[in-house]
């Protein structure tokens, strides 16, 4: 018998049409479009309903069946040649922050939207049914894709988002339906699985001149308020020997806080982002100091280790001048991983298209974290020109738009073989 040898793994010759991508980018930008050369659409206002209906003109000329579910979220729909399979959903929002650029979930919004246009031109038939999706309100809070993956709760609703609506009345304002809102629900293993692509919105890739990032998953992270307690006194009578300076206490707190994080190899990050000093005068030693301290890593495990290593070196740090270290109990986001052979395909598949790539964390959240409660996930970076984002300065090239998208295009196809 003879044994050949598998052929070597070849992307299909399928490409997308990056100068359309672009295109579709800059018509886009119209809507909530402001003097900075950024936007300004953020969730259920005027601007982000009309770029929501020009998407869904896009996605109904790439030949998706376009809908609205209850929850709000677009959903453009391809019919796979399986019925017994489950749907592969591609996408991102195309909702911004306040004074936000063009990039940040647009990219991954407009790609998915190609990918389809390009399986329609080419009469690529998948065996999957094929959903691209637009989540609506992730900037506010992964909102649309936390009520497909895990429902929204009645706080969560009545919270007001920064367009002056609750959640509940944006959710009307776009179309769907909150009374409705189980329906948008979708159960864990429902989905095949879901490929986002997104700017980096930071400068890893950029400066190491890499042209895809494969994320390994969403960090987590742990805000605790800390309080340090000494005494208030006069700042001109009191000898230096007889004091109890929290502010003192605090900037070695500050400092240790760098140590901890920095002592061990790895990519967790930690943070004091803000500081309250009582009273707050010049002639008066600091008797009351609280500050934000924030933790992030892709290890759990790894956050609640620095945490409790903080927690133990603060204490030397409080007798050194008589104050007192009190922590709020930590309020944490849980990391939330990508799927390893997602991670794999994309490697594979990005390398077959002559590209370099790296593997890396995200320190930002995305849509898909909320989806890998209900299936695999995996996530496309693409470079962010001097790692800028939620900013008018946010910038993408066209060929790492390009790439990211024909990286995906590849990614669904092989998965769709498989
Ligand atoms: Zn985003």
């Amino acid at each position: 018998m003879l044994l050949l040898a598998p052929p070597a793994a070849e992307p299909s010759q399928h490409r997308v049409q990056g100068a359309r991508i672009v295109q579709h980018l800059q018509a886009l930008a119209q809507y909530g479009k402001n003097p900075q050369g950024g936007v300004s659409r953020i969730a259920y206002s005027e601007a982000d309903l009309q770029g929501r209906q020009y998407v869904i003109g896009l996605m109904r000329a790439a030949g998706l069946s376009g809908s609205i579910d209850t929850a709000g979220n677009i959903v453009g729909s391809r019919p796979g040649t399986d019925a017994s399979l489950k749907p592969l959903l591609i996408g991102s929002h195309i909702d911004s922050v306040p004074e936000g650029g063009n990039y940040d979930g647009n990219v991954g919004s407009l790609s998915a939207v190609e990918v389809a246009q390009i399986l329609e031109e080419q009469h690529v038939k998948l065996r999957h049914p094929l959903q691209v999706i637009i989540f609506q309100n992730e900037e506010g809070g992964t909102t649309g894709s936390q009520a497909i993956a895990a429902g929204l709760d009645e706080k969560k609703l009545n919270l007001v988002s920064q367009s002056g609506k609750s959640i509940r009345e944006g959710i009307k304002f776009i179309g769907g339906d909150p009374i409705l809102l189980a329906k948008a629900q979708r159960q864990p293993g429902s989905i095949a699985g879901y490929f986002e692509v997104h700017i980096e919105q930071g400068g890893t890739l950029e400066q190491e001149k890499i042209d895809i990032g494969v994320v390994e998953g969403i960090v987590g992270i742990l805000h605790s308020d800390v309080t340090i307690e000494g005494f208030a006194n006069h700042a001109g009578t009191t000898p230096m020997s007889q004091r109890h300076d929290s502010l003192l206490a605090g900037a070695r707190f500050i400092e240790k806080v760098n140590q901890v994080v920095t002592r061990t190899p790895g990519r967790q990050v930690g943070t004091v982002g803000w500081v309250k000093v009582q009273p707050g005068a010049y002639n008066v030693i600091p008797g009351k100091v609280t500050l934000g301290l924030e933790l992030r890593d892709l290890d759990a495990r790894k956050i609640d280790e620095m945490f409790n290593r903080i927690r133990s070196e603060s204490e030397p740090i409080g007798r050194l001048n008589g104050t007192r270290f009190s922590y709020t109990e930590p309020l944490v986001i849980h990391p939330a991983l990508t799927d390893k052979n997602f991670q794999k395909l994309i490697d594979e598949v990005a390398k077959e298209l002559g590209l370099t790539t790296k593997t890396l964390p995200s320190g930002a959240g995305h849509d898909a974290q909320e989806l890998a409660r209900i299936g695999p996930v995996g996530m496309i970076f693409i470079p962010s020109v001097g790692g800028i984002s939620h900013s008018p300065k946010e910038l993408s090239r066209p060929e790492d738009i390009e790439h990211g998208a024909n990286v995906l295009l590849q990614a669904v196809l092989r998965f769709d073989r498989h």
